[in-house]
């Protein structure tokens, strides 16, 4: 086992404004449990509307030096940082496996990922440019600036509680905005260590703000930081329904916005698929965080002659992965977040099983040490159809439900058959059918033959309900923090 103590050495429990640790204005606090046995780990502020409102005025008075920074005095600075995440990746690791549960090796994996962002985005932001256009007219020409926004608002989920933060709060940084940061009520202790490092790299203080509150606080601090016309861009990762909720109050002073919202990701398997490729990239992408991820495969659909086999070879791996305590050797699958969570699954299954769906593994929770952990088997339910639950709702959680099909236009169809367009994957080994296939699903990304498209490399954003923007990318994601200004020279 692991030295469970030194992530102490990381552990705050007030919230972090203008370079100071902080209480909430109203006193309170709210509790952290640990979801792989239910202890308290320690109690943070439960901040309101006015704790809010002082930060993003925090946040203000600190953008107006933070703007005039060269972006290479602000790129040192996020190196800076990133580099003292990477050091102390052991200590942010199991602080993350303690509140989030997730597996000590994912949540090591999770630092370097998140870390990457900050890197990519110092860099991002030495290489912004405009363009120099000739006029209409003889004696003019045309130049774009680009400019940072201002404070911006971001609320982010627990799944990643530190690579959603750096993702959002490395670009708005690099661009030279400041951030006011309401991380999800189950993680705001990944967030808070990221302050401290931040506050270790001589960030200057009010340009990163988190302000900490529990589920019950955060549709108040919510309205304030989509509503304050201090703020000028909202940037959410989280459902659907919140999102379009945070879209709509955004909207009163037509703030920026870049969603990242829920998905339905199809996996496809077709004829000619390598299927033990295929295999081996759904146990990764649909297992790791314990399903709980915005881009986790949801309807697996099965070519016919293939289903059979996939399934079997899916079942053999299925069978040996290990549930249990995110911080045991060789755990694969930690706790979900919470009970709501398995409740969910409960029901998406037995839906499943009403509708005619087989269960070919796993199909029951899992008693793990104390037994207040939420744990669940990882599942396989095949024969599924459209009418199924899981074909319409986001699973989120280790059940594999399988659909089959006969035809390429056929899966196309059905891929297409929902209101978001996230990510979505095939396995084929037709270079025809890549291209067509690629083209034709309407999600944000596409994974052929692979099964992890995203790092700080890649655009991240999702179609439709899925969401709106681009994060990460070479130019996409910087730019959603910076505005636009056209200047017309008259050199008469
Ligand atoms: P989940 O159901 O997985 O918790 P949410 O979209 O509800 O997903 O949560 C993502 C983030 O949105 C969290 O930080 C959560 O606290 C926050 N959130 C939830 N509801 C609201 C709201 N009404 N206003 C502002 N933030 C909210």
């Amino acid at each position: 086992a692991m030295s469970l103590s030194s992530y102490k050495s990381l552990l705050r429990e007030k919230a972090f404004v203008n370079g100071q640790w902080v209480n909430a204005a109203n006193g309170e606090s709210f509790p952290v449990y640990n979801p792989a046995n239910g202890e308290l780990v320690c109690k943070v502020p439960d901040m309101g509307a006015a704790d809010a409102t002082a930060a993003i005025a925090h946040a203000q008075v600190a953008f107006e030096a933070w703007r005039g920074k060269t972006p290479s005095q602000r790129a040192a600075l996020l190196h800076s940082w990133e580099r003292l995440i990477q050091d102390r990746c052991e200590d942010l690791a199991a602080l993350m496996t303690l509140e989030n549960g997730k597996p000590l090796a994912e949540s090591r994996g999770e630092v370097a990922y998140g870390a990457s962002f900050i890197r990519w985005f110092a860099e991002e932001g030495i290489r912004v440019t405009g363009q120099t256009l000739q006029g209409p007219t003889p004696d003019k020409r045309i130049f774009t600036l680009k400019q940072p926004q201002g404070v911006c608002g971001m609320i982010t989920p627990w799944n990643f509680p530190a690579a959603m933060i750096t993702r959002k709060a490395g670009a708005a940084l690099a661009a030279g905005c400041t951030v006011v940061i309401k991380p999800a009520e189950d993680t705001p202790l990944t967030a808070l260590a990221l302050c401290q490092l931040a506050a270790d790299a001589l960030l200057p203080p009010g340009a990163l703000n988190v302000v900490t509150c529990s589920r019950s606080r955060a549709a108040e601090v919510g309205r304030v930081l989509t509503t304050d016309p201090a703020v000028k861009h909202v940037s959410f990762t989280g459902s659907t329904d919140t999102g379009k909720l945070l879209l709509a109050q955004a909207s009163s002073t037509v703030k920026r916005v870049t969603m990242e919202l829920g998905g339905n990701a199809p996996f496809i398997v077709f004829d000619s698929a390598d299927v033990d490729k295929a295999v081996a990239g759904l146990i990764q992408a649909k297992f790791r965080n314990t399903g709980q991820t915005c881009v986790c495969p949801n309807r697996i659909f099965l070519q016919r002659r293939v289903s059979q086999k996939f399934l079997a070879k899916l079942c053999e791996r299925v069978a040996e992965m290990k549930v249990g305590d995110g911080f045991e050797a060789g755990t694969q699958l930690g706790p979900l977040i919470n009970a709501a969570a398995e409740s969910k699954l409960e029901r998406l299954l037995a839906d499943a099983k009403q509708r005619g769906g087989r269960v070919l593994a796993g199909g029951q929770s899992v008693k793990v040490g104390s037994g207040a952990g939420h744990f669940f088997q990882p599942t396989v339910v095949s024969g599924l159809g459209r009418d199924s639950a899981c074909f319409r709702e986001e699973i989120f959680g280790p059940l594999v439900a399988a659909f089959e099909f006969d035809s390429e236009a056929d899966v196309v169809e059905l891929a297409n058959d929902c209101r978001v367009g996230l990510a979505g994957y095939f396995y084929s080994a037709d270079v025809g059918q890549c291209w067509r296939v690629a083209e034709q699903l309407n999600v944000g990304m596409v994974g052929v033959n692979e099964s992890m498209v995203s790092s700080c490399i890649a655009p991240f954003g999702g179609w439709n309900e899925s969401g709106l923007g681009s994060e990460s990318g070479v130019g996409y994601g910087i730019e959603e923090y910076l505005n636009l200004k056209t200047v017309v020279l008259n050199l008469a």
